[in-house]
């Protein structure tokens, strides 16, 4: 340990804003030094996508919530703004810090990290980086040749072979120290992070519970009366899953935590005596519930280390094929999602007045919730992309503003995925029909009438396109690309 004991050391949390399972901050505690927690709002750097709307407002109810937990531990949240190339640099300086702890991100921000541990290192100062976001770095699961698999099912398996550790608890106010001054710290309110006029927000509020308390408390409410429906999980009128995916994609609870959680709870319902009830299928069914349920965290595994090796997965197509696909319109055409699109079938998939209920009530829970159930953004993102021939990045750039769990690597990887030009993606000539997919999902049309109230009455639209001629259209437009992905 280099310095004197009164130099501190920095937590900086970026997609972690937790206390407990986060190991920079078991790291950093150990130290016994003054321990000063920042939060960067960087929006400029190389690698940083700049957050949508819906996402600020998460960032800024889920740093009140960390800074609230950080006073009850008797400290506080340092914020500051600007490039972290500079602005964690000058606080080191600032503070006479003798340490920096972080965990790993797994975007084109790395080099900003890897940049910053080097030129630290150099001052003399320790700066480790630890694993707290996910159950494994992408770079420990390789294929027999030492490559990054491309397909999901053998990736998963091989992730599985590898141990989970077991979650780190919060540390108690005994175990932290904090500086006797405390560090100047941004206002969080001058960040604007939160929408004035209008406040669209007021589906968010009632949707959601930014911050750790209420990524536990999904948790908890999921294992308990959610779990036991997940094999419902595909019909969107059910309240089948956890919604953890907001809490996850800033980090308020960790996959390690959830793994913990689940791992070995094969009754389904958080009760380990159900498995005496003379069923002999109810284990079988839980169990099933909790493989699929860890599965999914699985596809998030998978998509972020697919983002670790293709940094550009927002932008370029992974299947390089794809990247001169003849869309009707391309993502330059429609311009930013700030702006209203100019092209009307944009604008009616954006406000869901397409004329096709179940994508319509998918792009209306988005607007009001910030979500949209898995199996509607499936539907939705064919629809753009396969009836209105629009180029997925379009769709994917709507999402990123305005879902609050839109995330650098699942967005993307699943856009690309019903687009068919990401990995394992769904062949090109599975184009969703909607109105076949609301038959199966949504057979009653609660989840449909829940969010179109004026369905079959005159005020709602007539559809904006012929499913069945569009389709036609999109399978021509993918053969021209399809010869060159099968040589890739
Ligand atoms: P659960 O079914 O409870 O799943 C548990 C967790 O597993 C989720 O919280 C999430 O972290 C992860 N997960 C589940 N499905 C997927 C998946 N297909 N890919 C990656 N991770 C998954 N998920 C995001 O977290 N952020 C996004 O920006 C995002 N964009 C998407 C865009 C499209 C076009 C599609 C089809 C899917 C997208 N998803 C995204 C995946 C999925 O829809 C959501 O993770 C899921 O609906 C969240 O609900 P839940 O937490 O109740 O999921």
């Amino acid at each position: 340990m280099s310095g004197n004991q009164n130099q501190p050391s920095i937590l900086w949390l970026r997609n972690d804003l937790r206390l407990a399972d986060n190991p920079a901050l078991t790291a950093a505690a150990s130290e016994g030094r003054p321990l000063v927690v920042v939060y960067i709002h960087d929006e400029t750097s190389d690698g940083i996508r700049p957050l949508g709307a819906a996402s600020k407002w998460w960032l800024h109810h889920s740093l009140t919530a960390l800074d609230a937990a950080l006073q009850n531990l008797g400290g506080q949240l340092t914020l500051r703004h600007g490039p972290a190339a500079r602005t964690l640099p000058a606080l080191v300086d600032e503070l006479d810090a003798a340490s920096v702890h972080w965990n790993r991100r797994y975007t084109a921000a790395r080099d900003i990290d890897a940049g910053l541990k080097s030129s630290l290192r150099e001052q003399g100062l320790t700066v480790e980086s630890h694993q707290g976001n996910l159950l494994n770095e992408p770079w420990h699961i390789r294929n027999g040749q030492g490559e990054p698999y491309k397909v999901f099912t053998p990736y998963w398996r091989a992730a599985q072979d590898r141990p989970v550790r077991e979650a780190l608890p919060a540390p108690t106010a005994a175990e932290l120290s904090w500086p006797a001054d405390s560090p100047a710290s941004d206002d969080l309110a001058n960040w604007n992070l939160l929408p004035t006029r209008p406040d669209w927000a007021e589906g968010l509020r009632e949707t959601w519970t930014p911050g750790e308390d209420g990524a536990h408390d999904r948790l908890e409410s999921f294992v308990a009366e959610r779990l036991a429906d997940y094999h419902r999980r595909d019909e969107p009128a059910v309240d089948a899953t956890s919604g953890l995916s907001p809490h996850l994609r800033f980090g308020e609870i960790s996959p390690t935590q959830i793994w913990n959680r689940l791992r070995g709870n094969g009754s389904g319902a958080g009760n380990d005596s159900d498995s005496g009830n003379g069923s002999a299928d109810v284990p079988t069914a839980a169990r099933k519930n909790v493989a699929k349920f860890l599965s999914e965290i699985g596809w998030r595994e998978f998509s972020t280390a697919l983002l670790f090796d293709n940094p550009r997965l927002a932008t370029d197509s992974y299947r390089a094929a794809y990247n001169a696909f003849p869309w009707g319109y391309t993502v330059d055409q429609i311009g930013d999602v700030t702006e209203p699109a100019g092209i009307s079938e944009v604008e009616a998939w954006r406000r869901g007045r397409t004329g096709i209920p179940l994508v319509d009530a998918g792009m209306r829970e988005l607007w009001h919730t910030g979500t949209m159930h898995n199996r509607v953004r499936m539907v939705v993102a064919s629809f753009l992309i396969k009836n209105l021939l629009i180029d997925w990045r379009a769709g994917e750039q709507w999402f990123w503003d305005t879902l609050v769990d839109a995330d650098d690597a699942s967005n993307p990887a699943n856009w690309q995925w019903v687009a068919g030009s990401g990995a394992d993606a769904a062949p090109y000539f599975r184009v969703f029909n909607p109105v076949l997919q609301q038959k199966k999902f949504d057979p009653t049309g609660e989840y449909v009438s829940r969010w179109i109230p004026e369905l079959g009455t005159a005020a709602y639209p007539e559809p904006i396109v012929d499913l069945a001629e569009t389709r036609r259209e999109a399978l021509e437009a993918y053969n021209a690309v399809k010869a060159a992905a099968a040589t890739e």
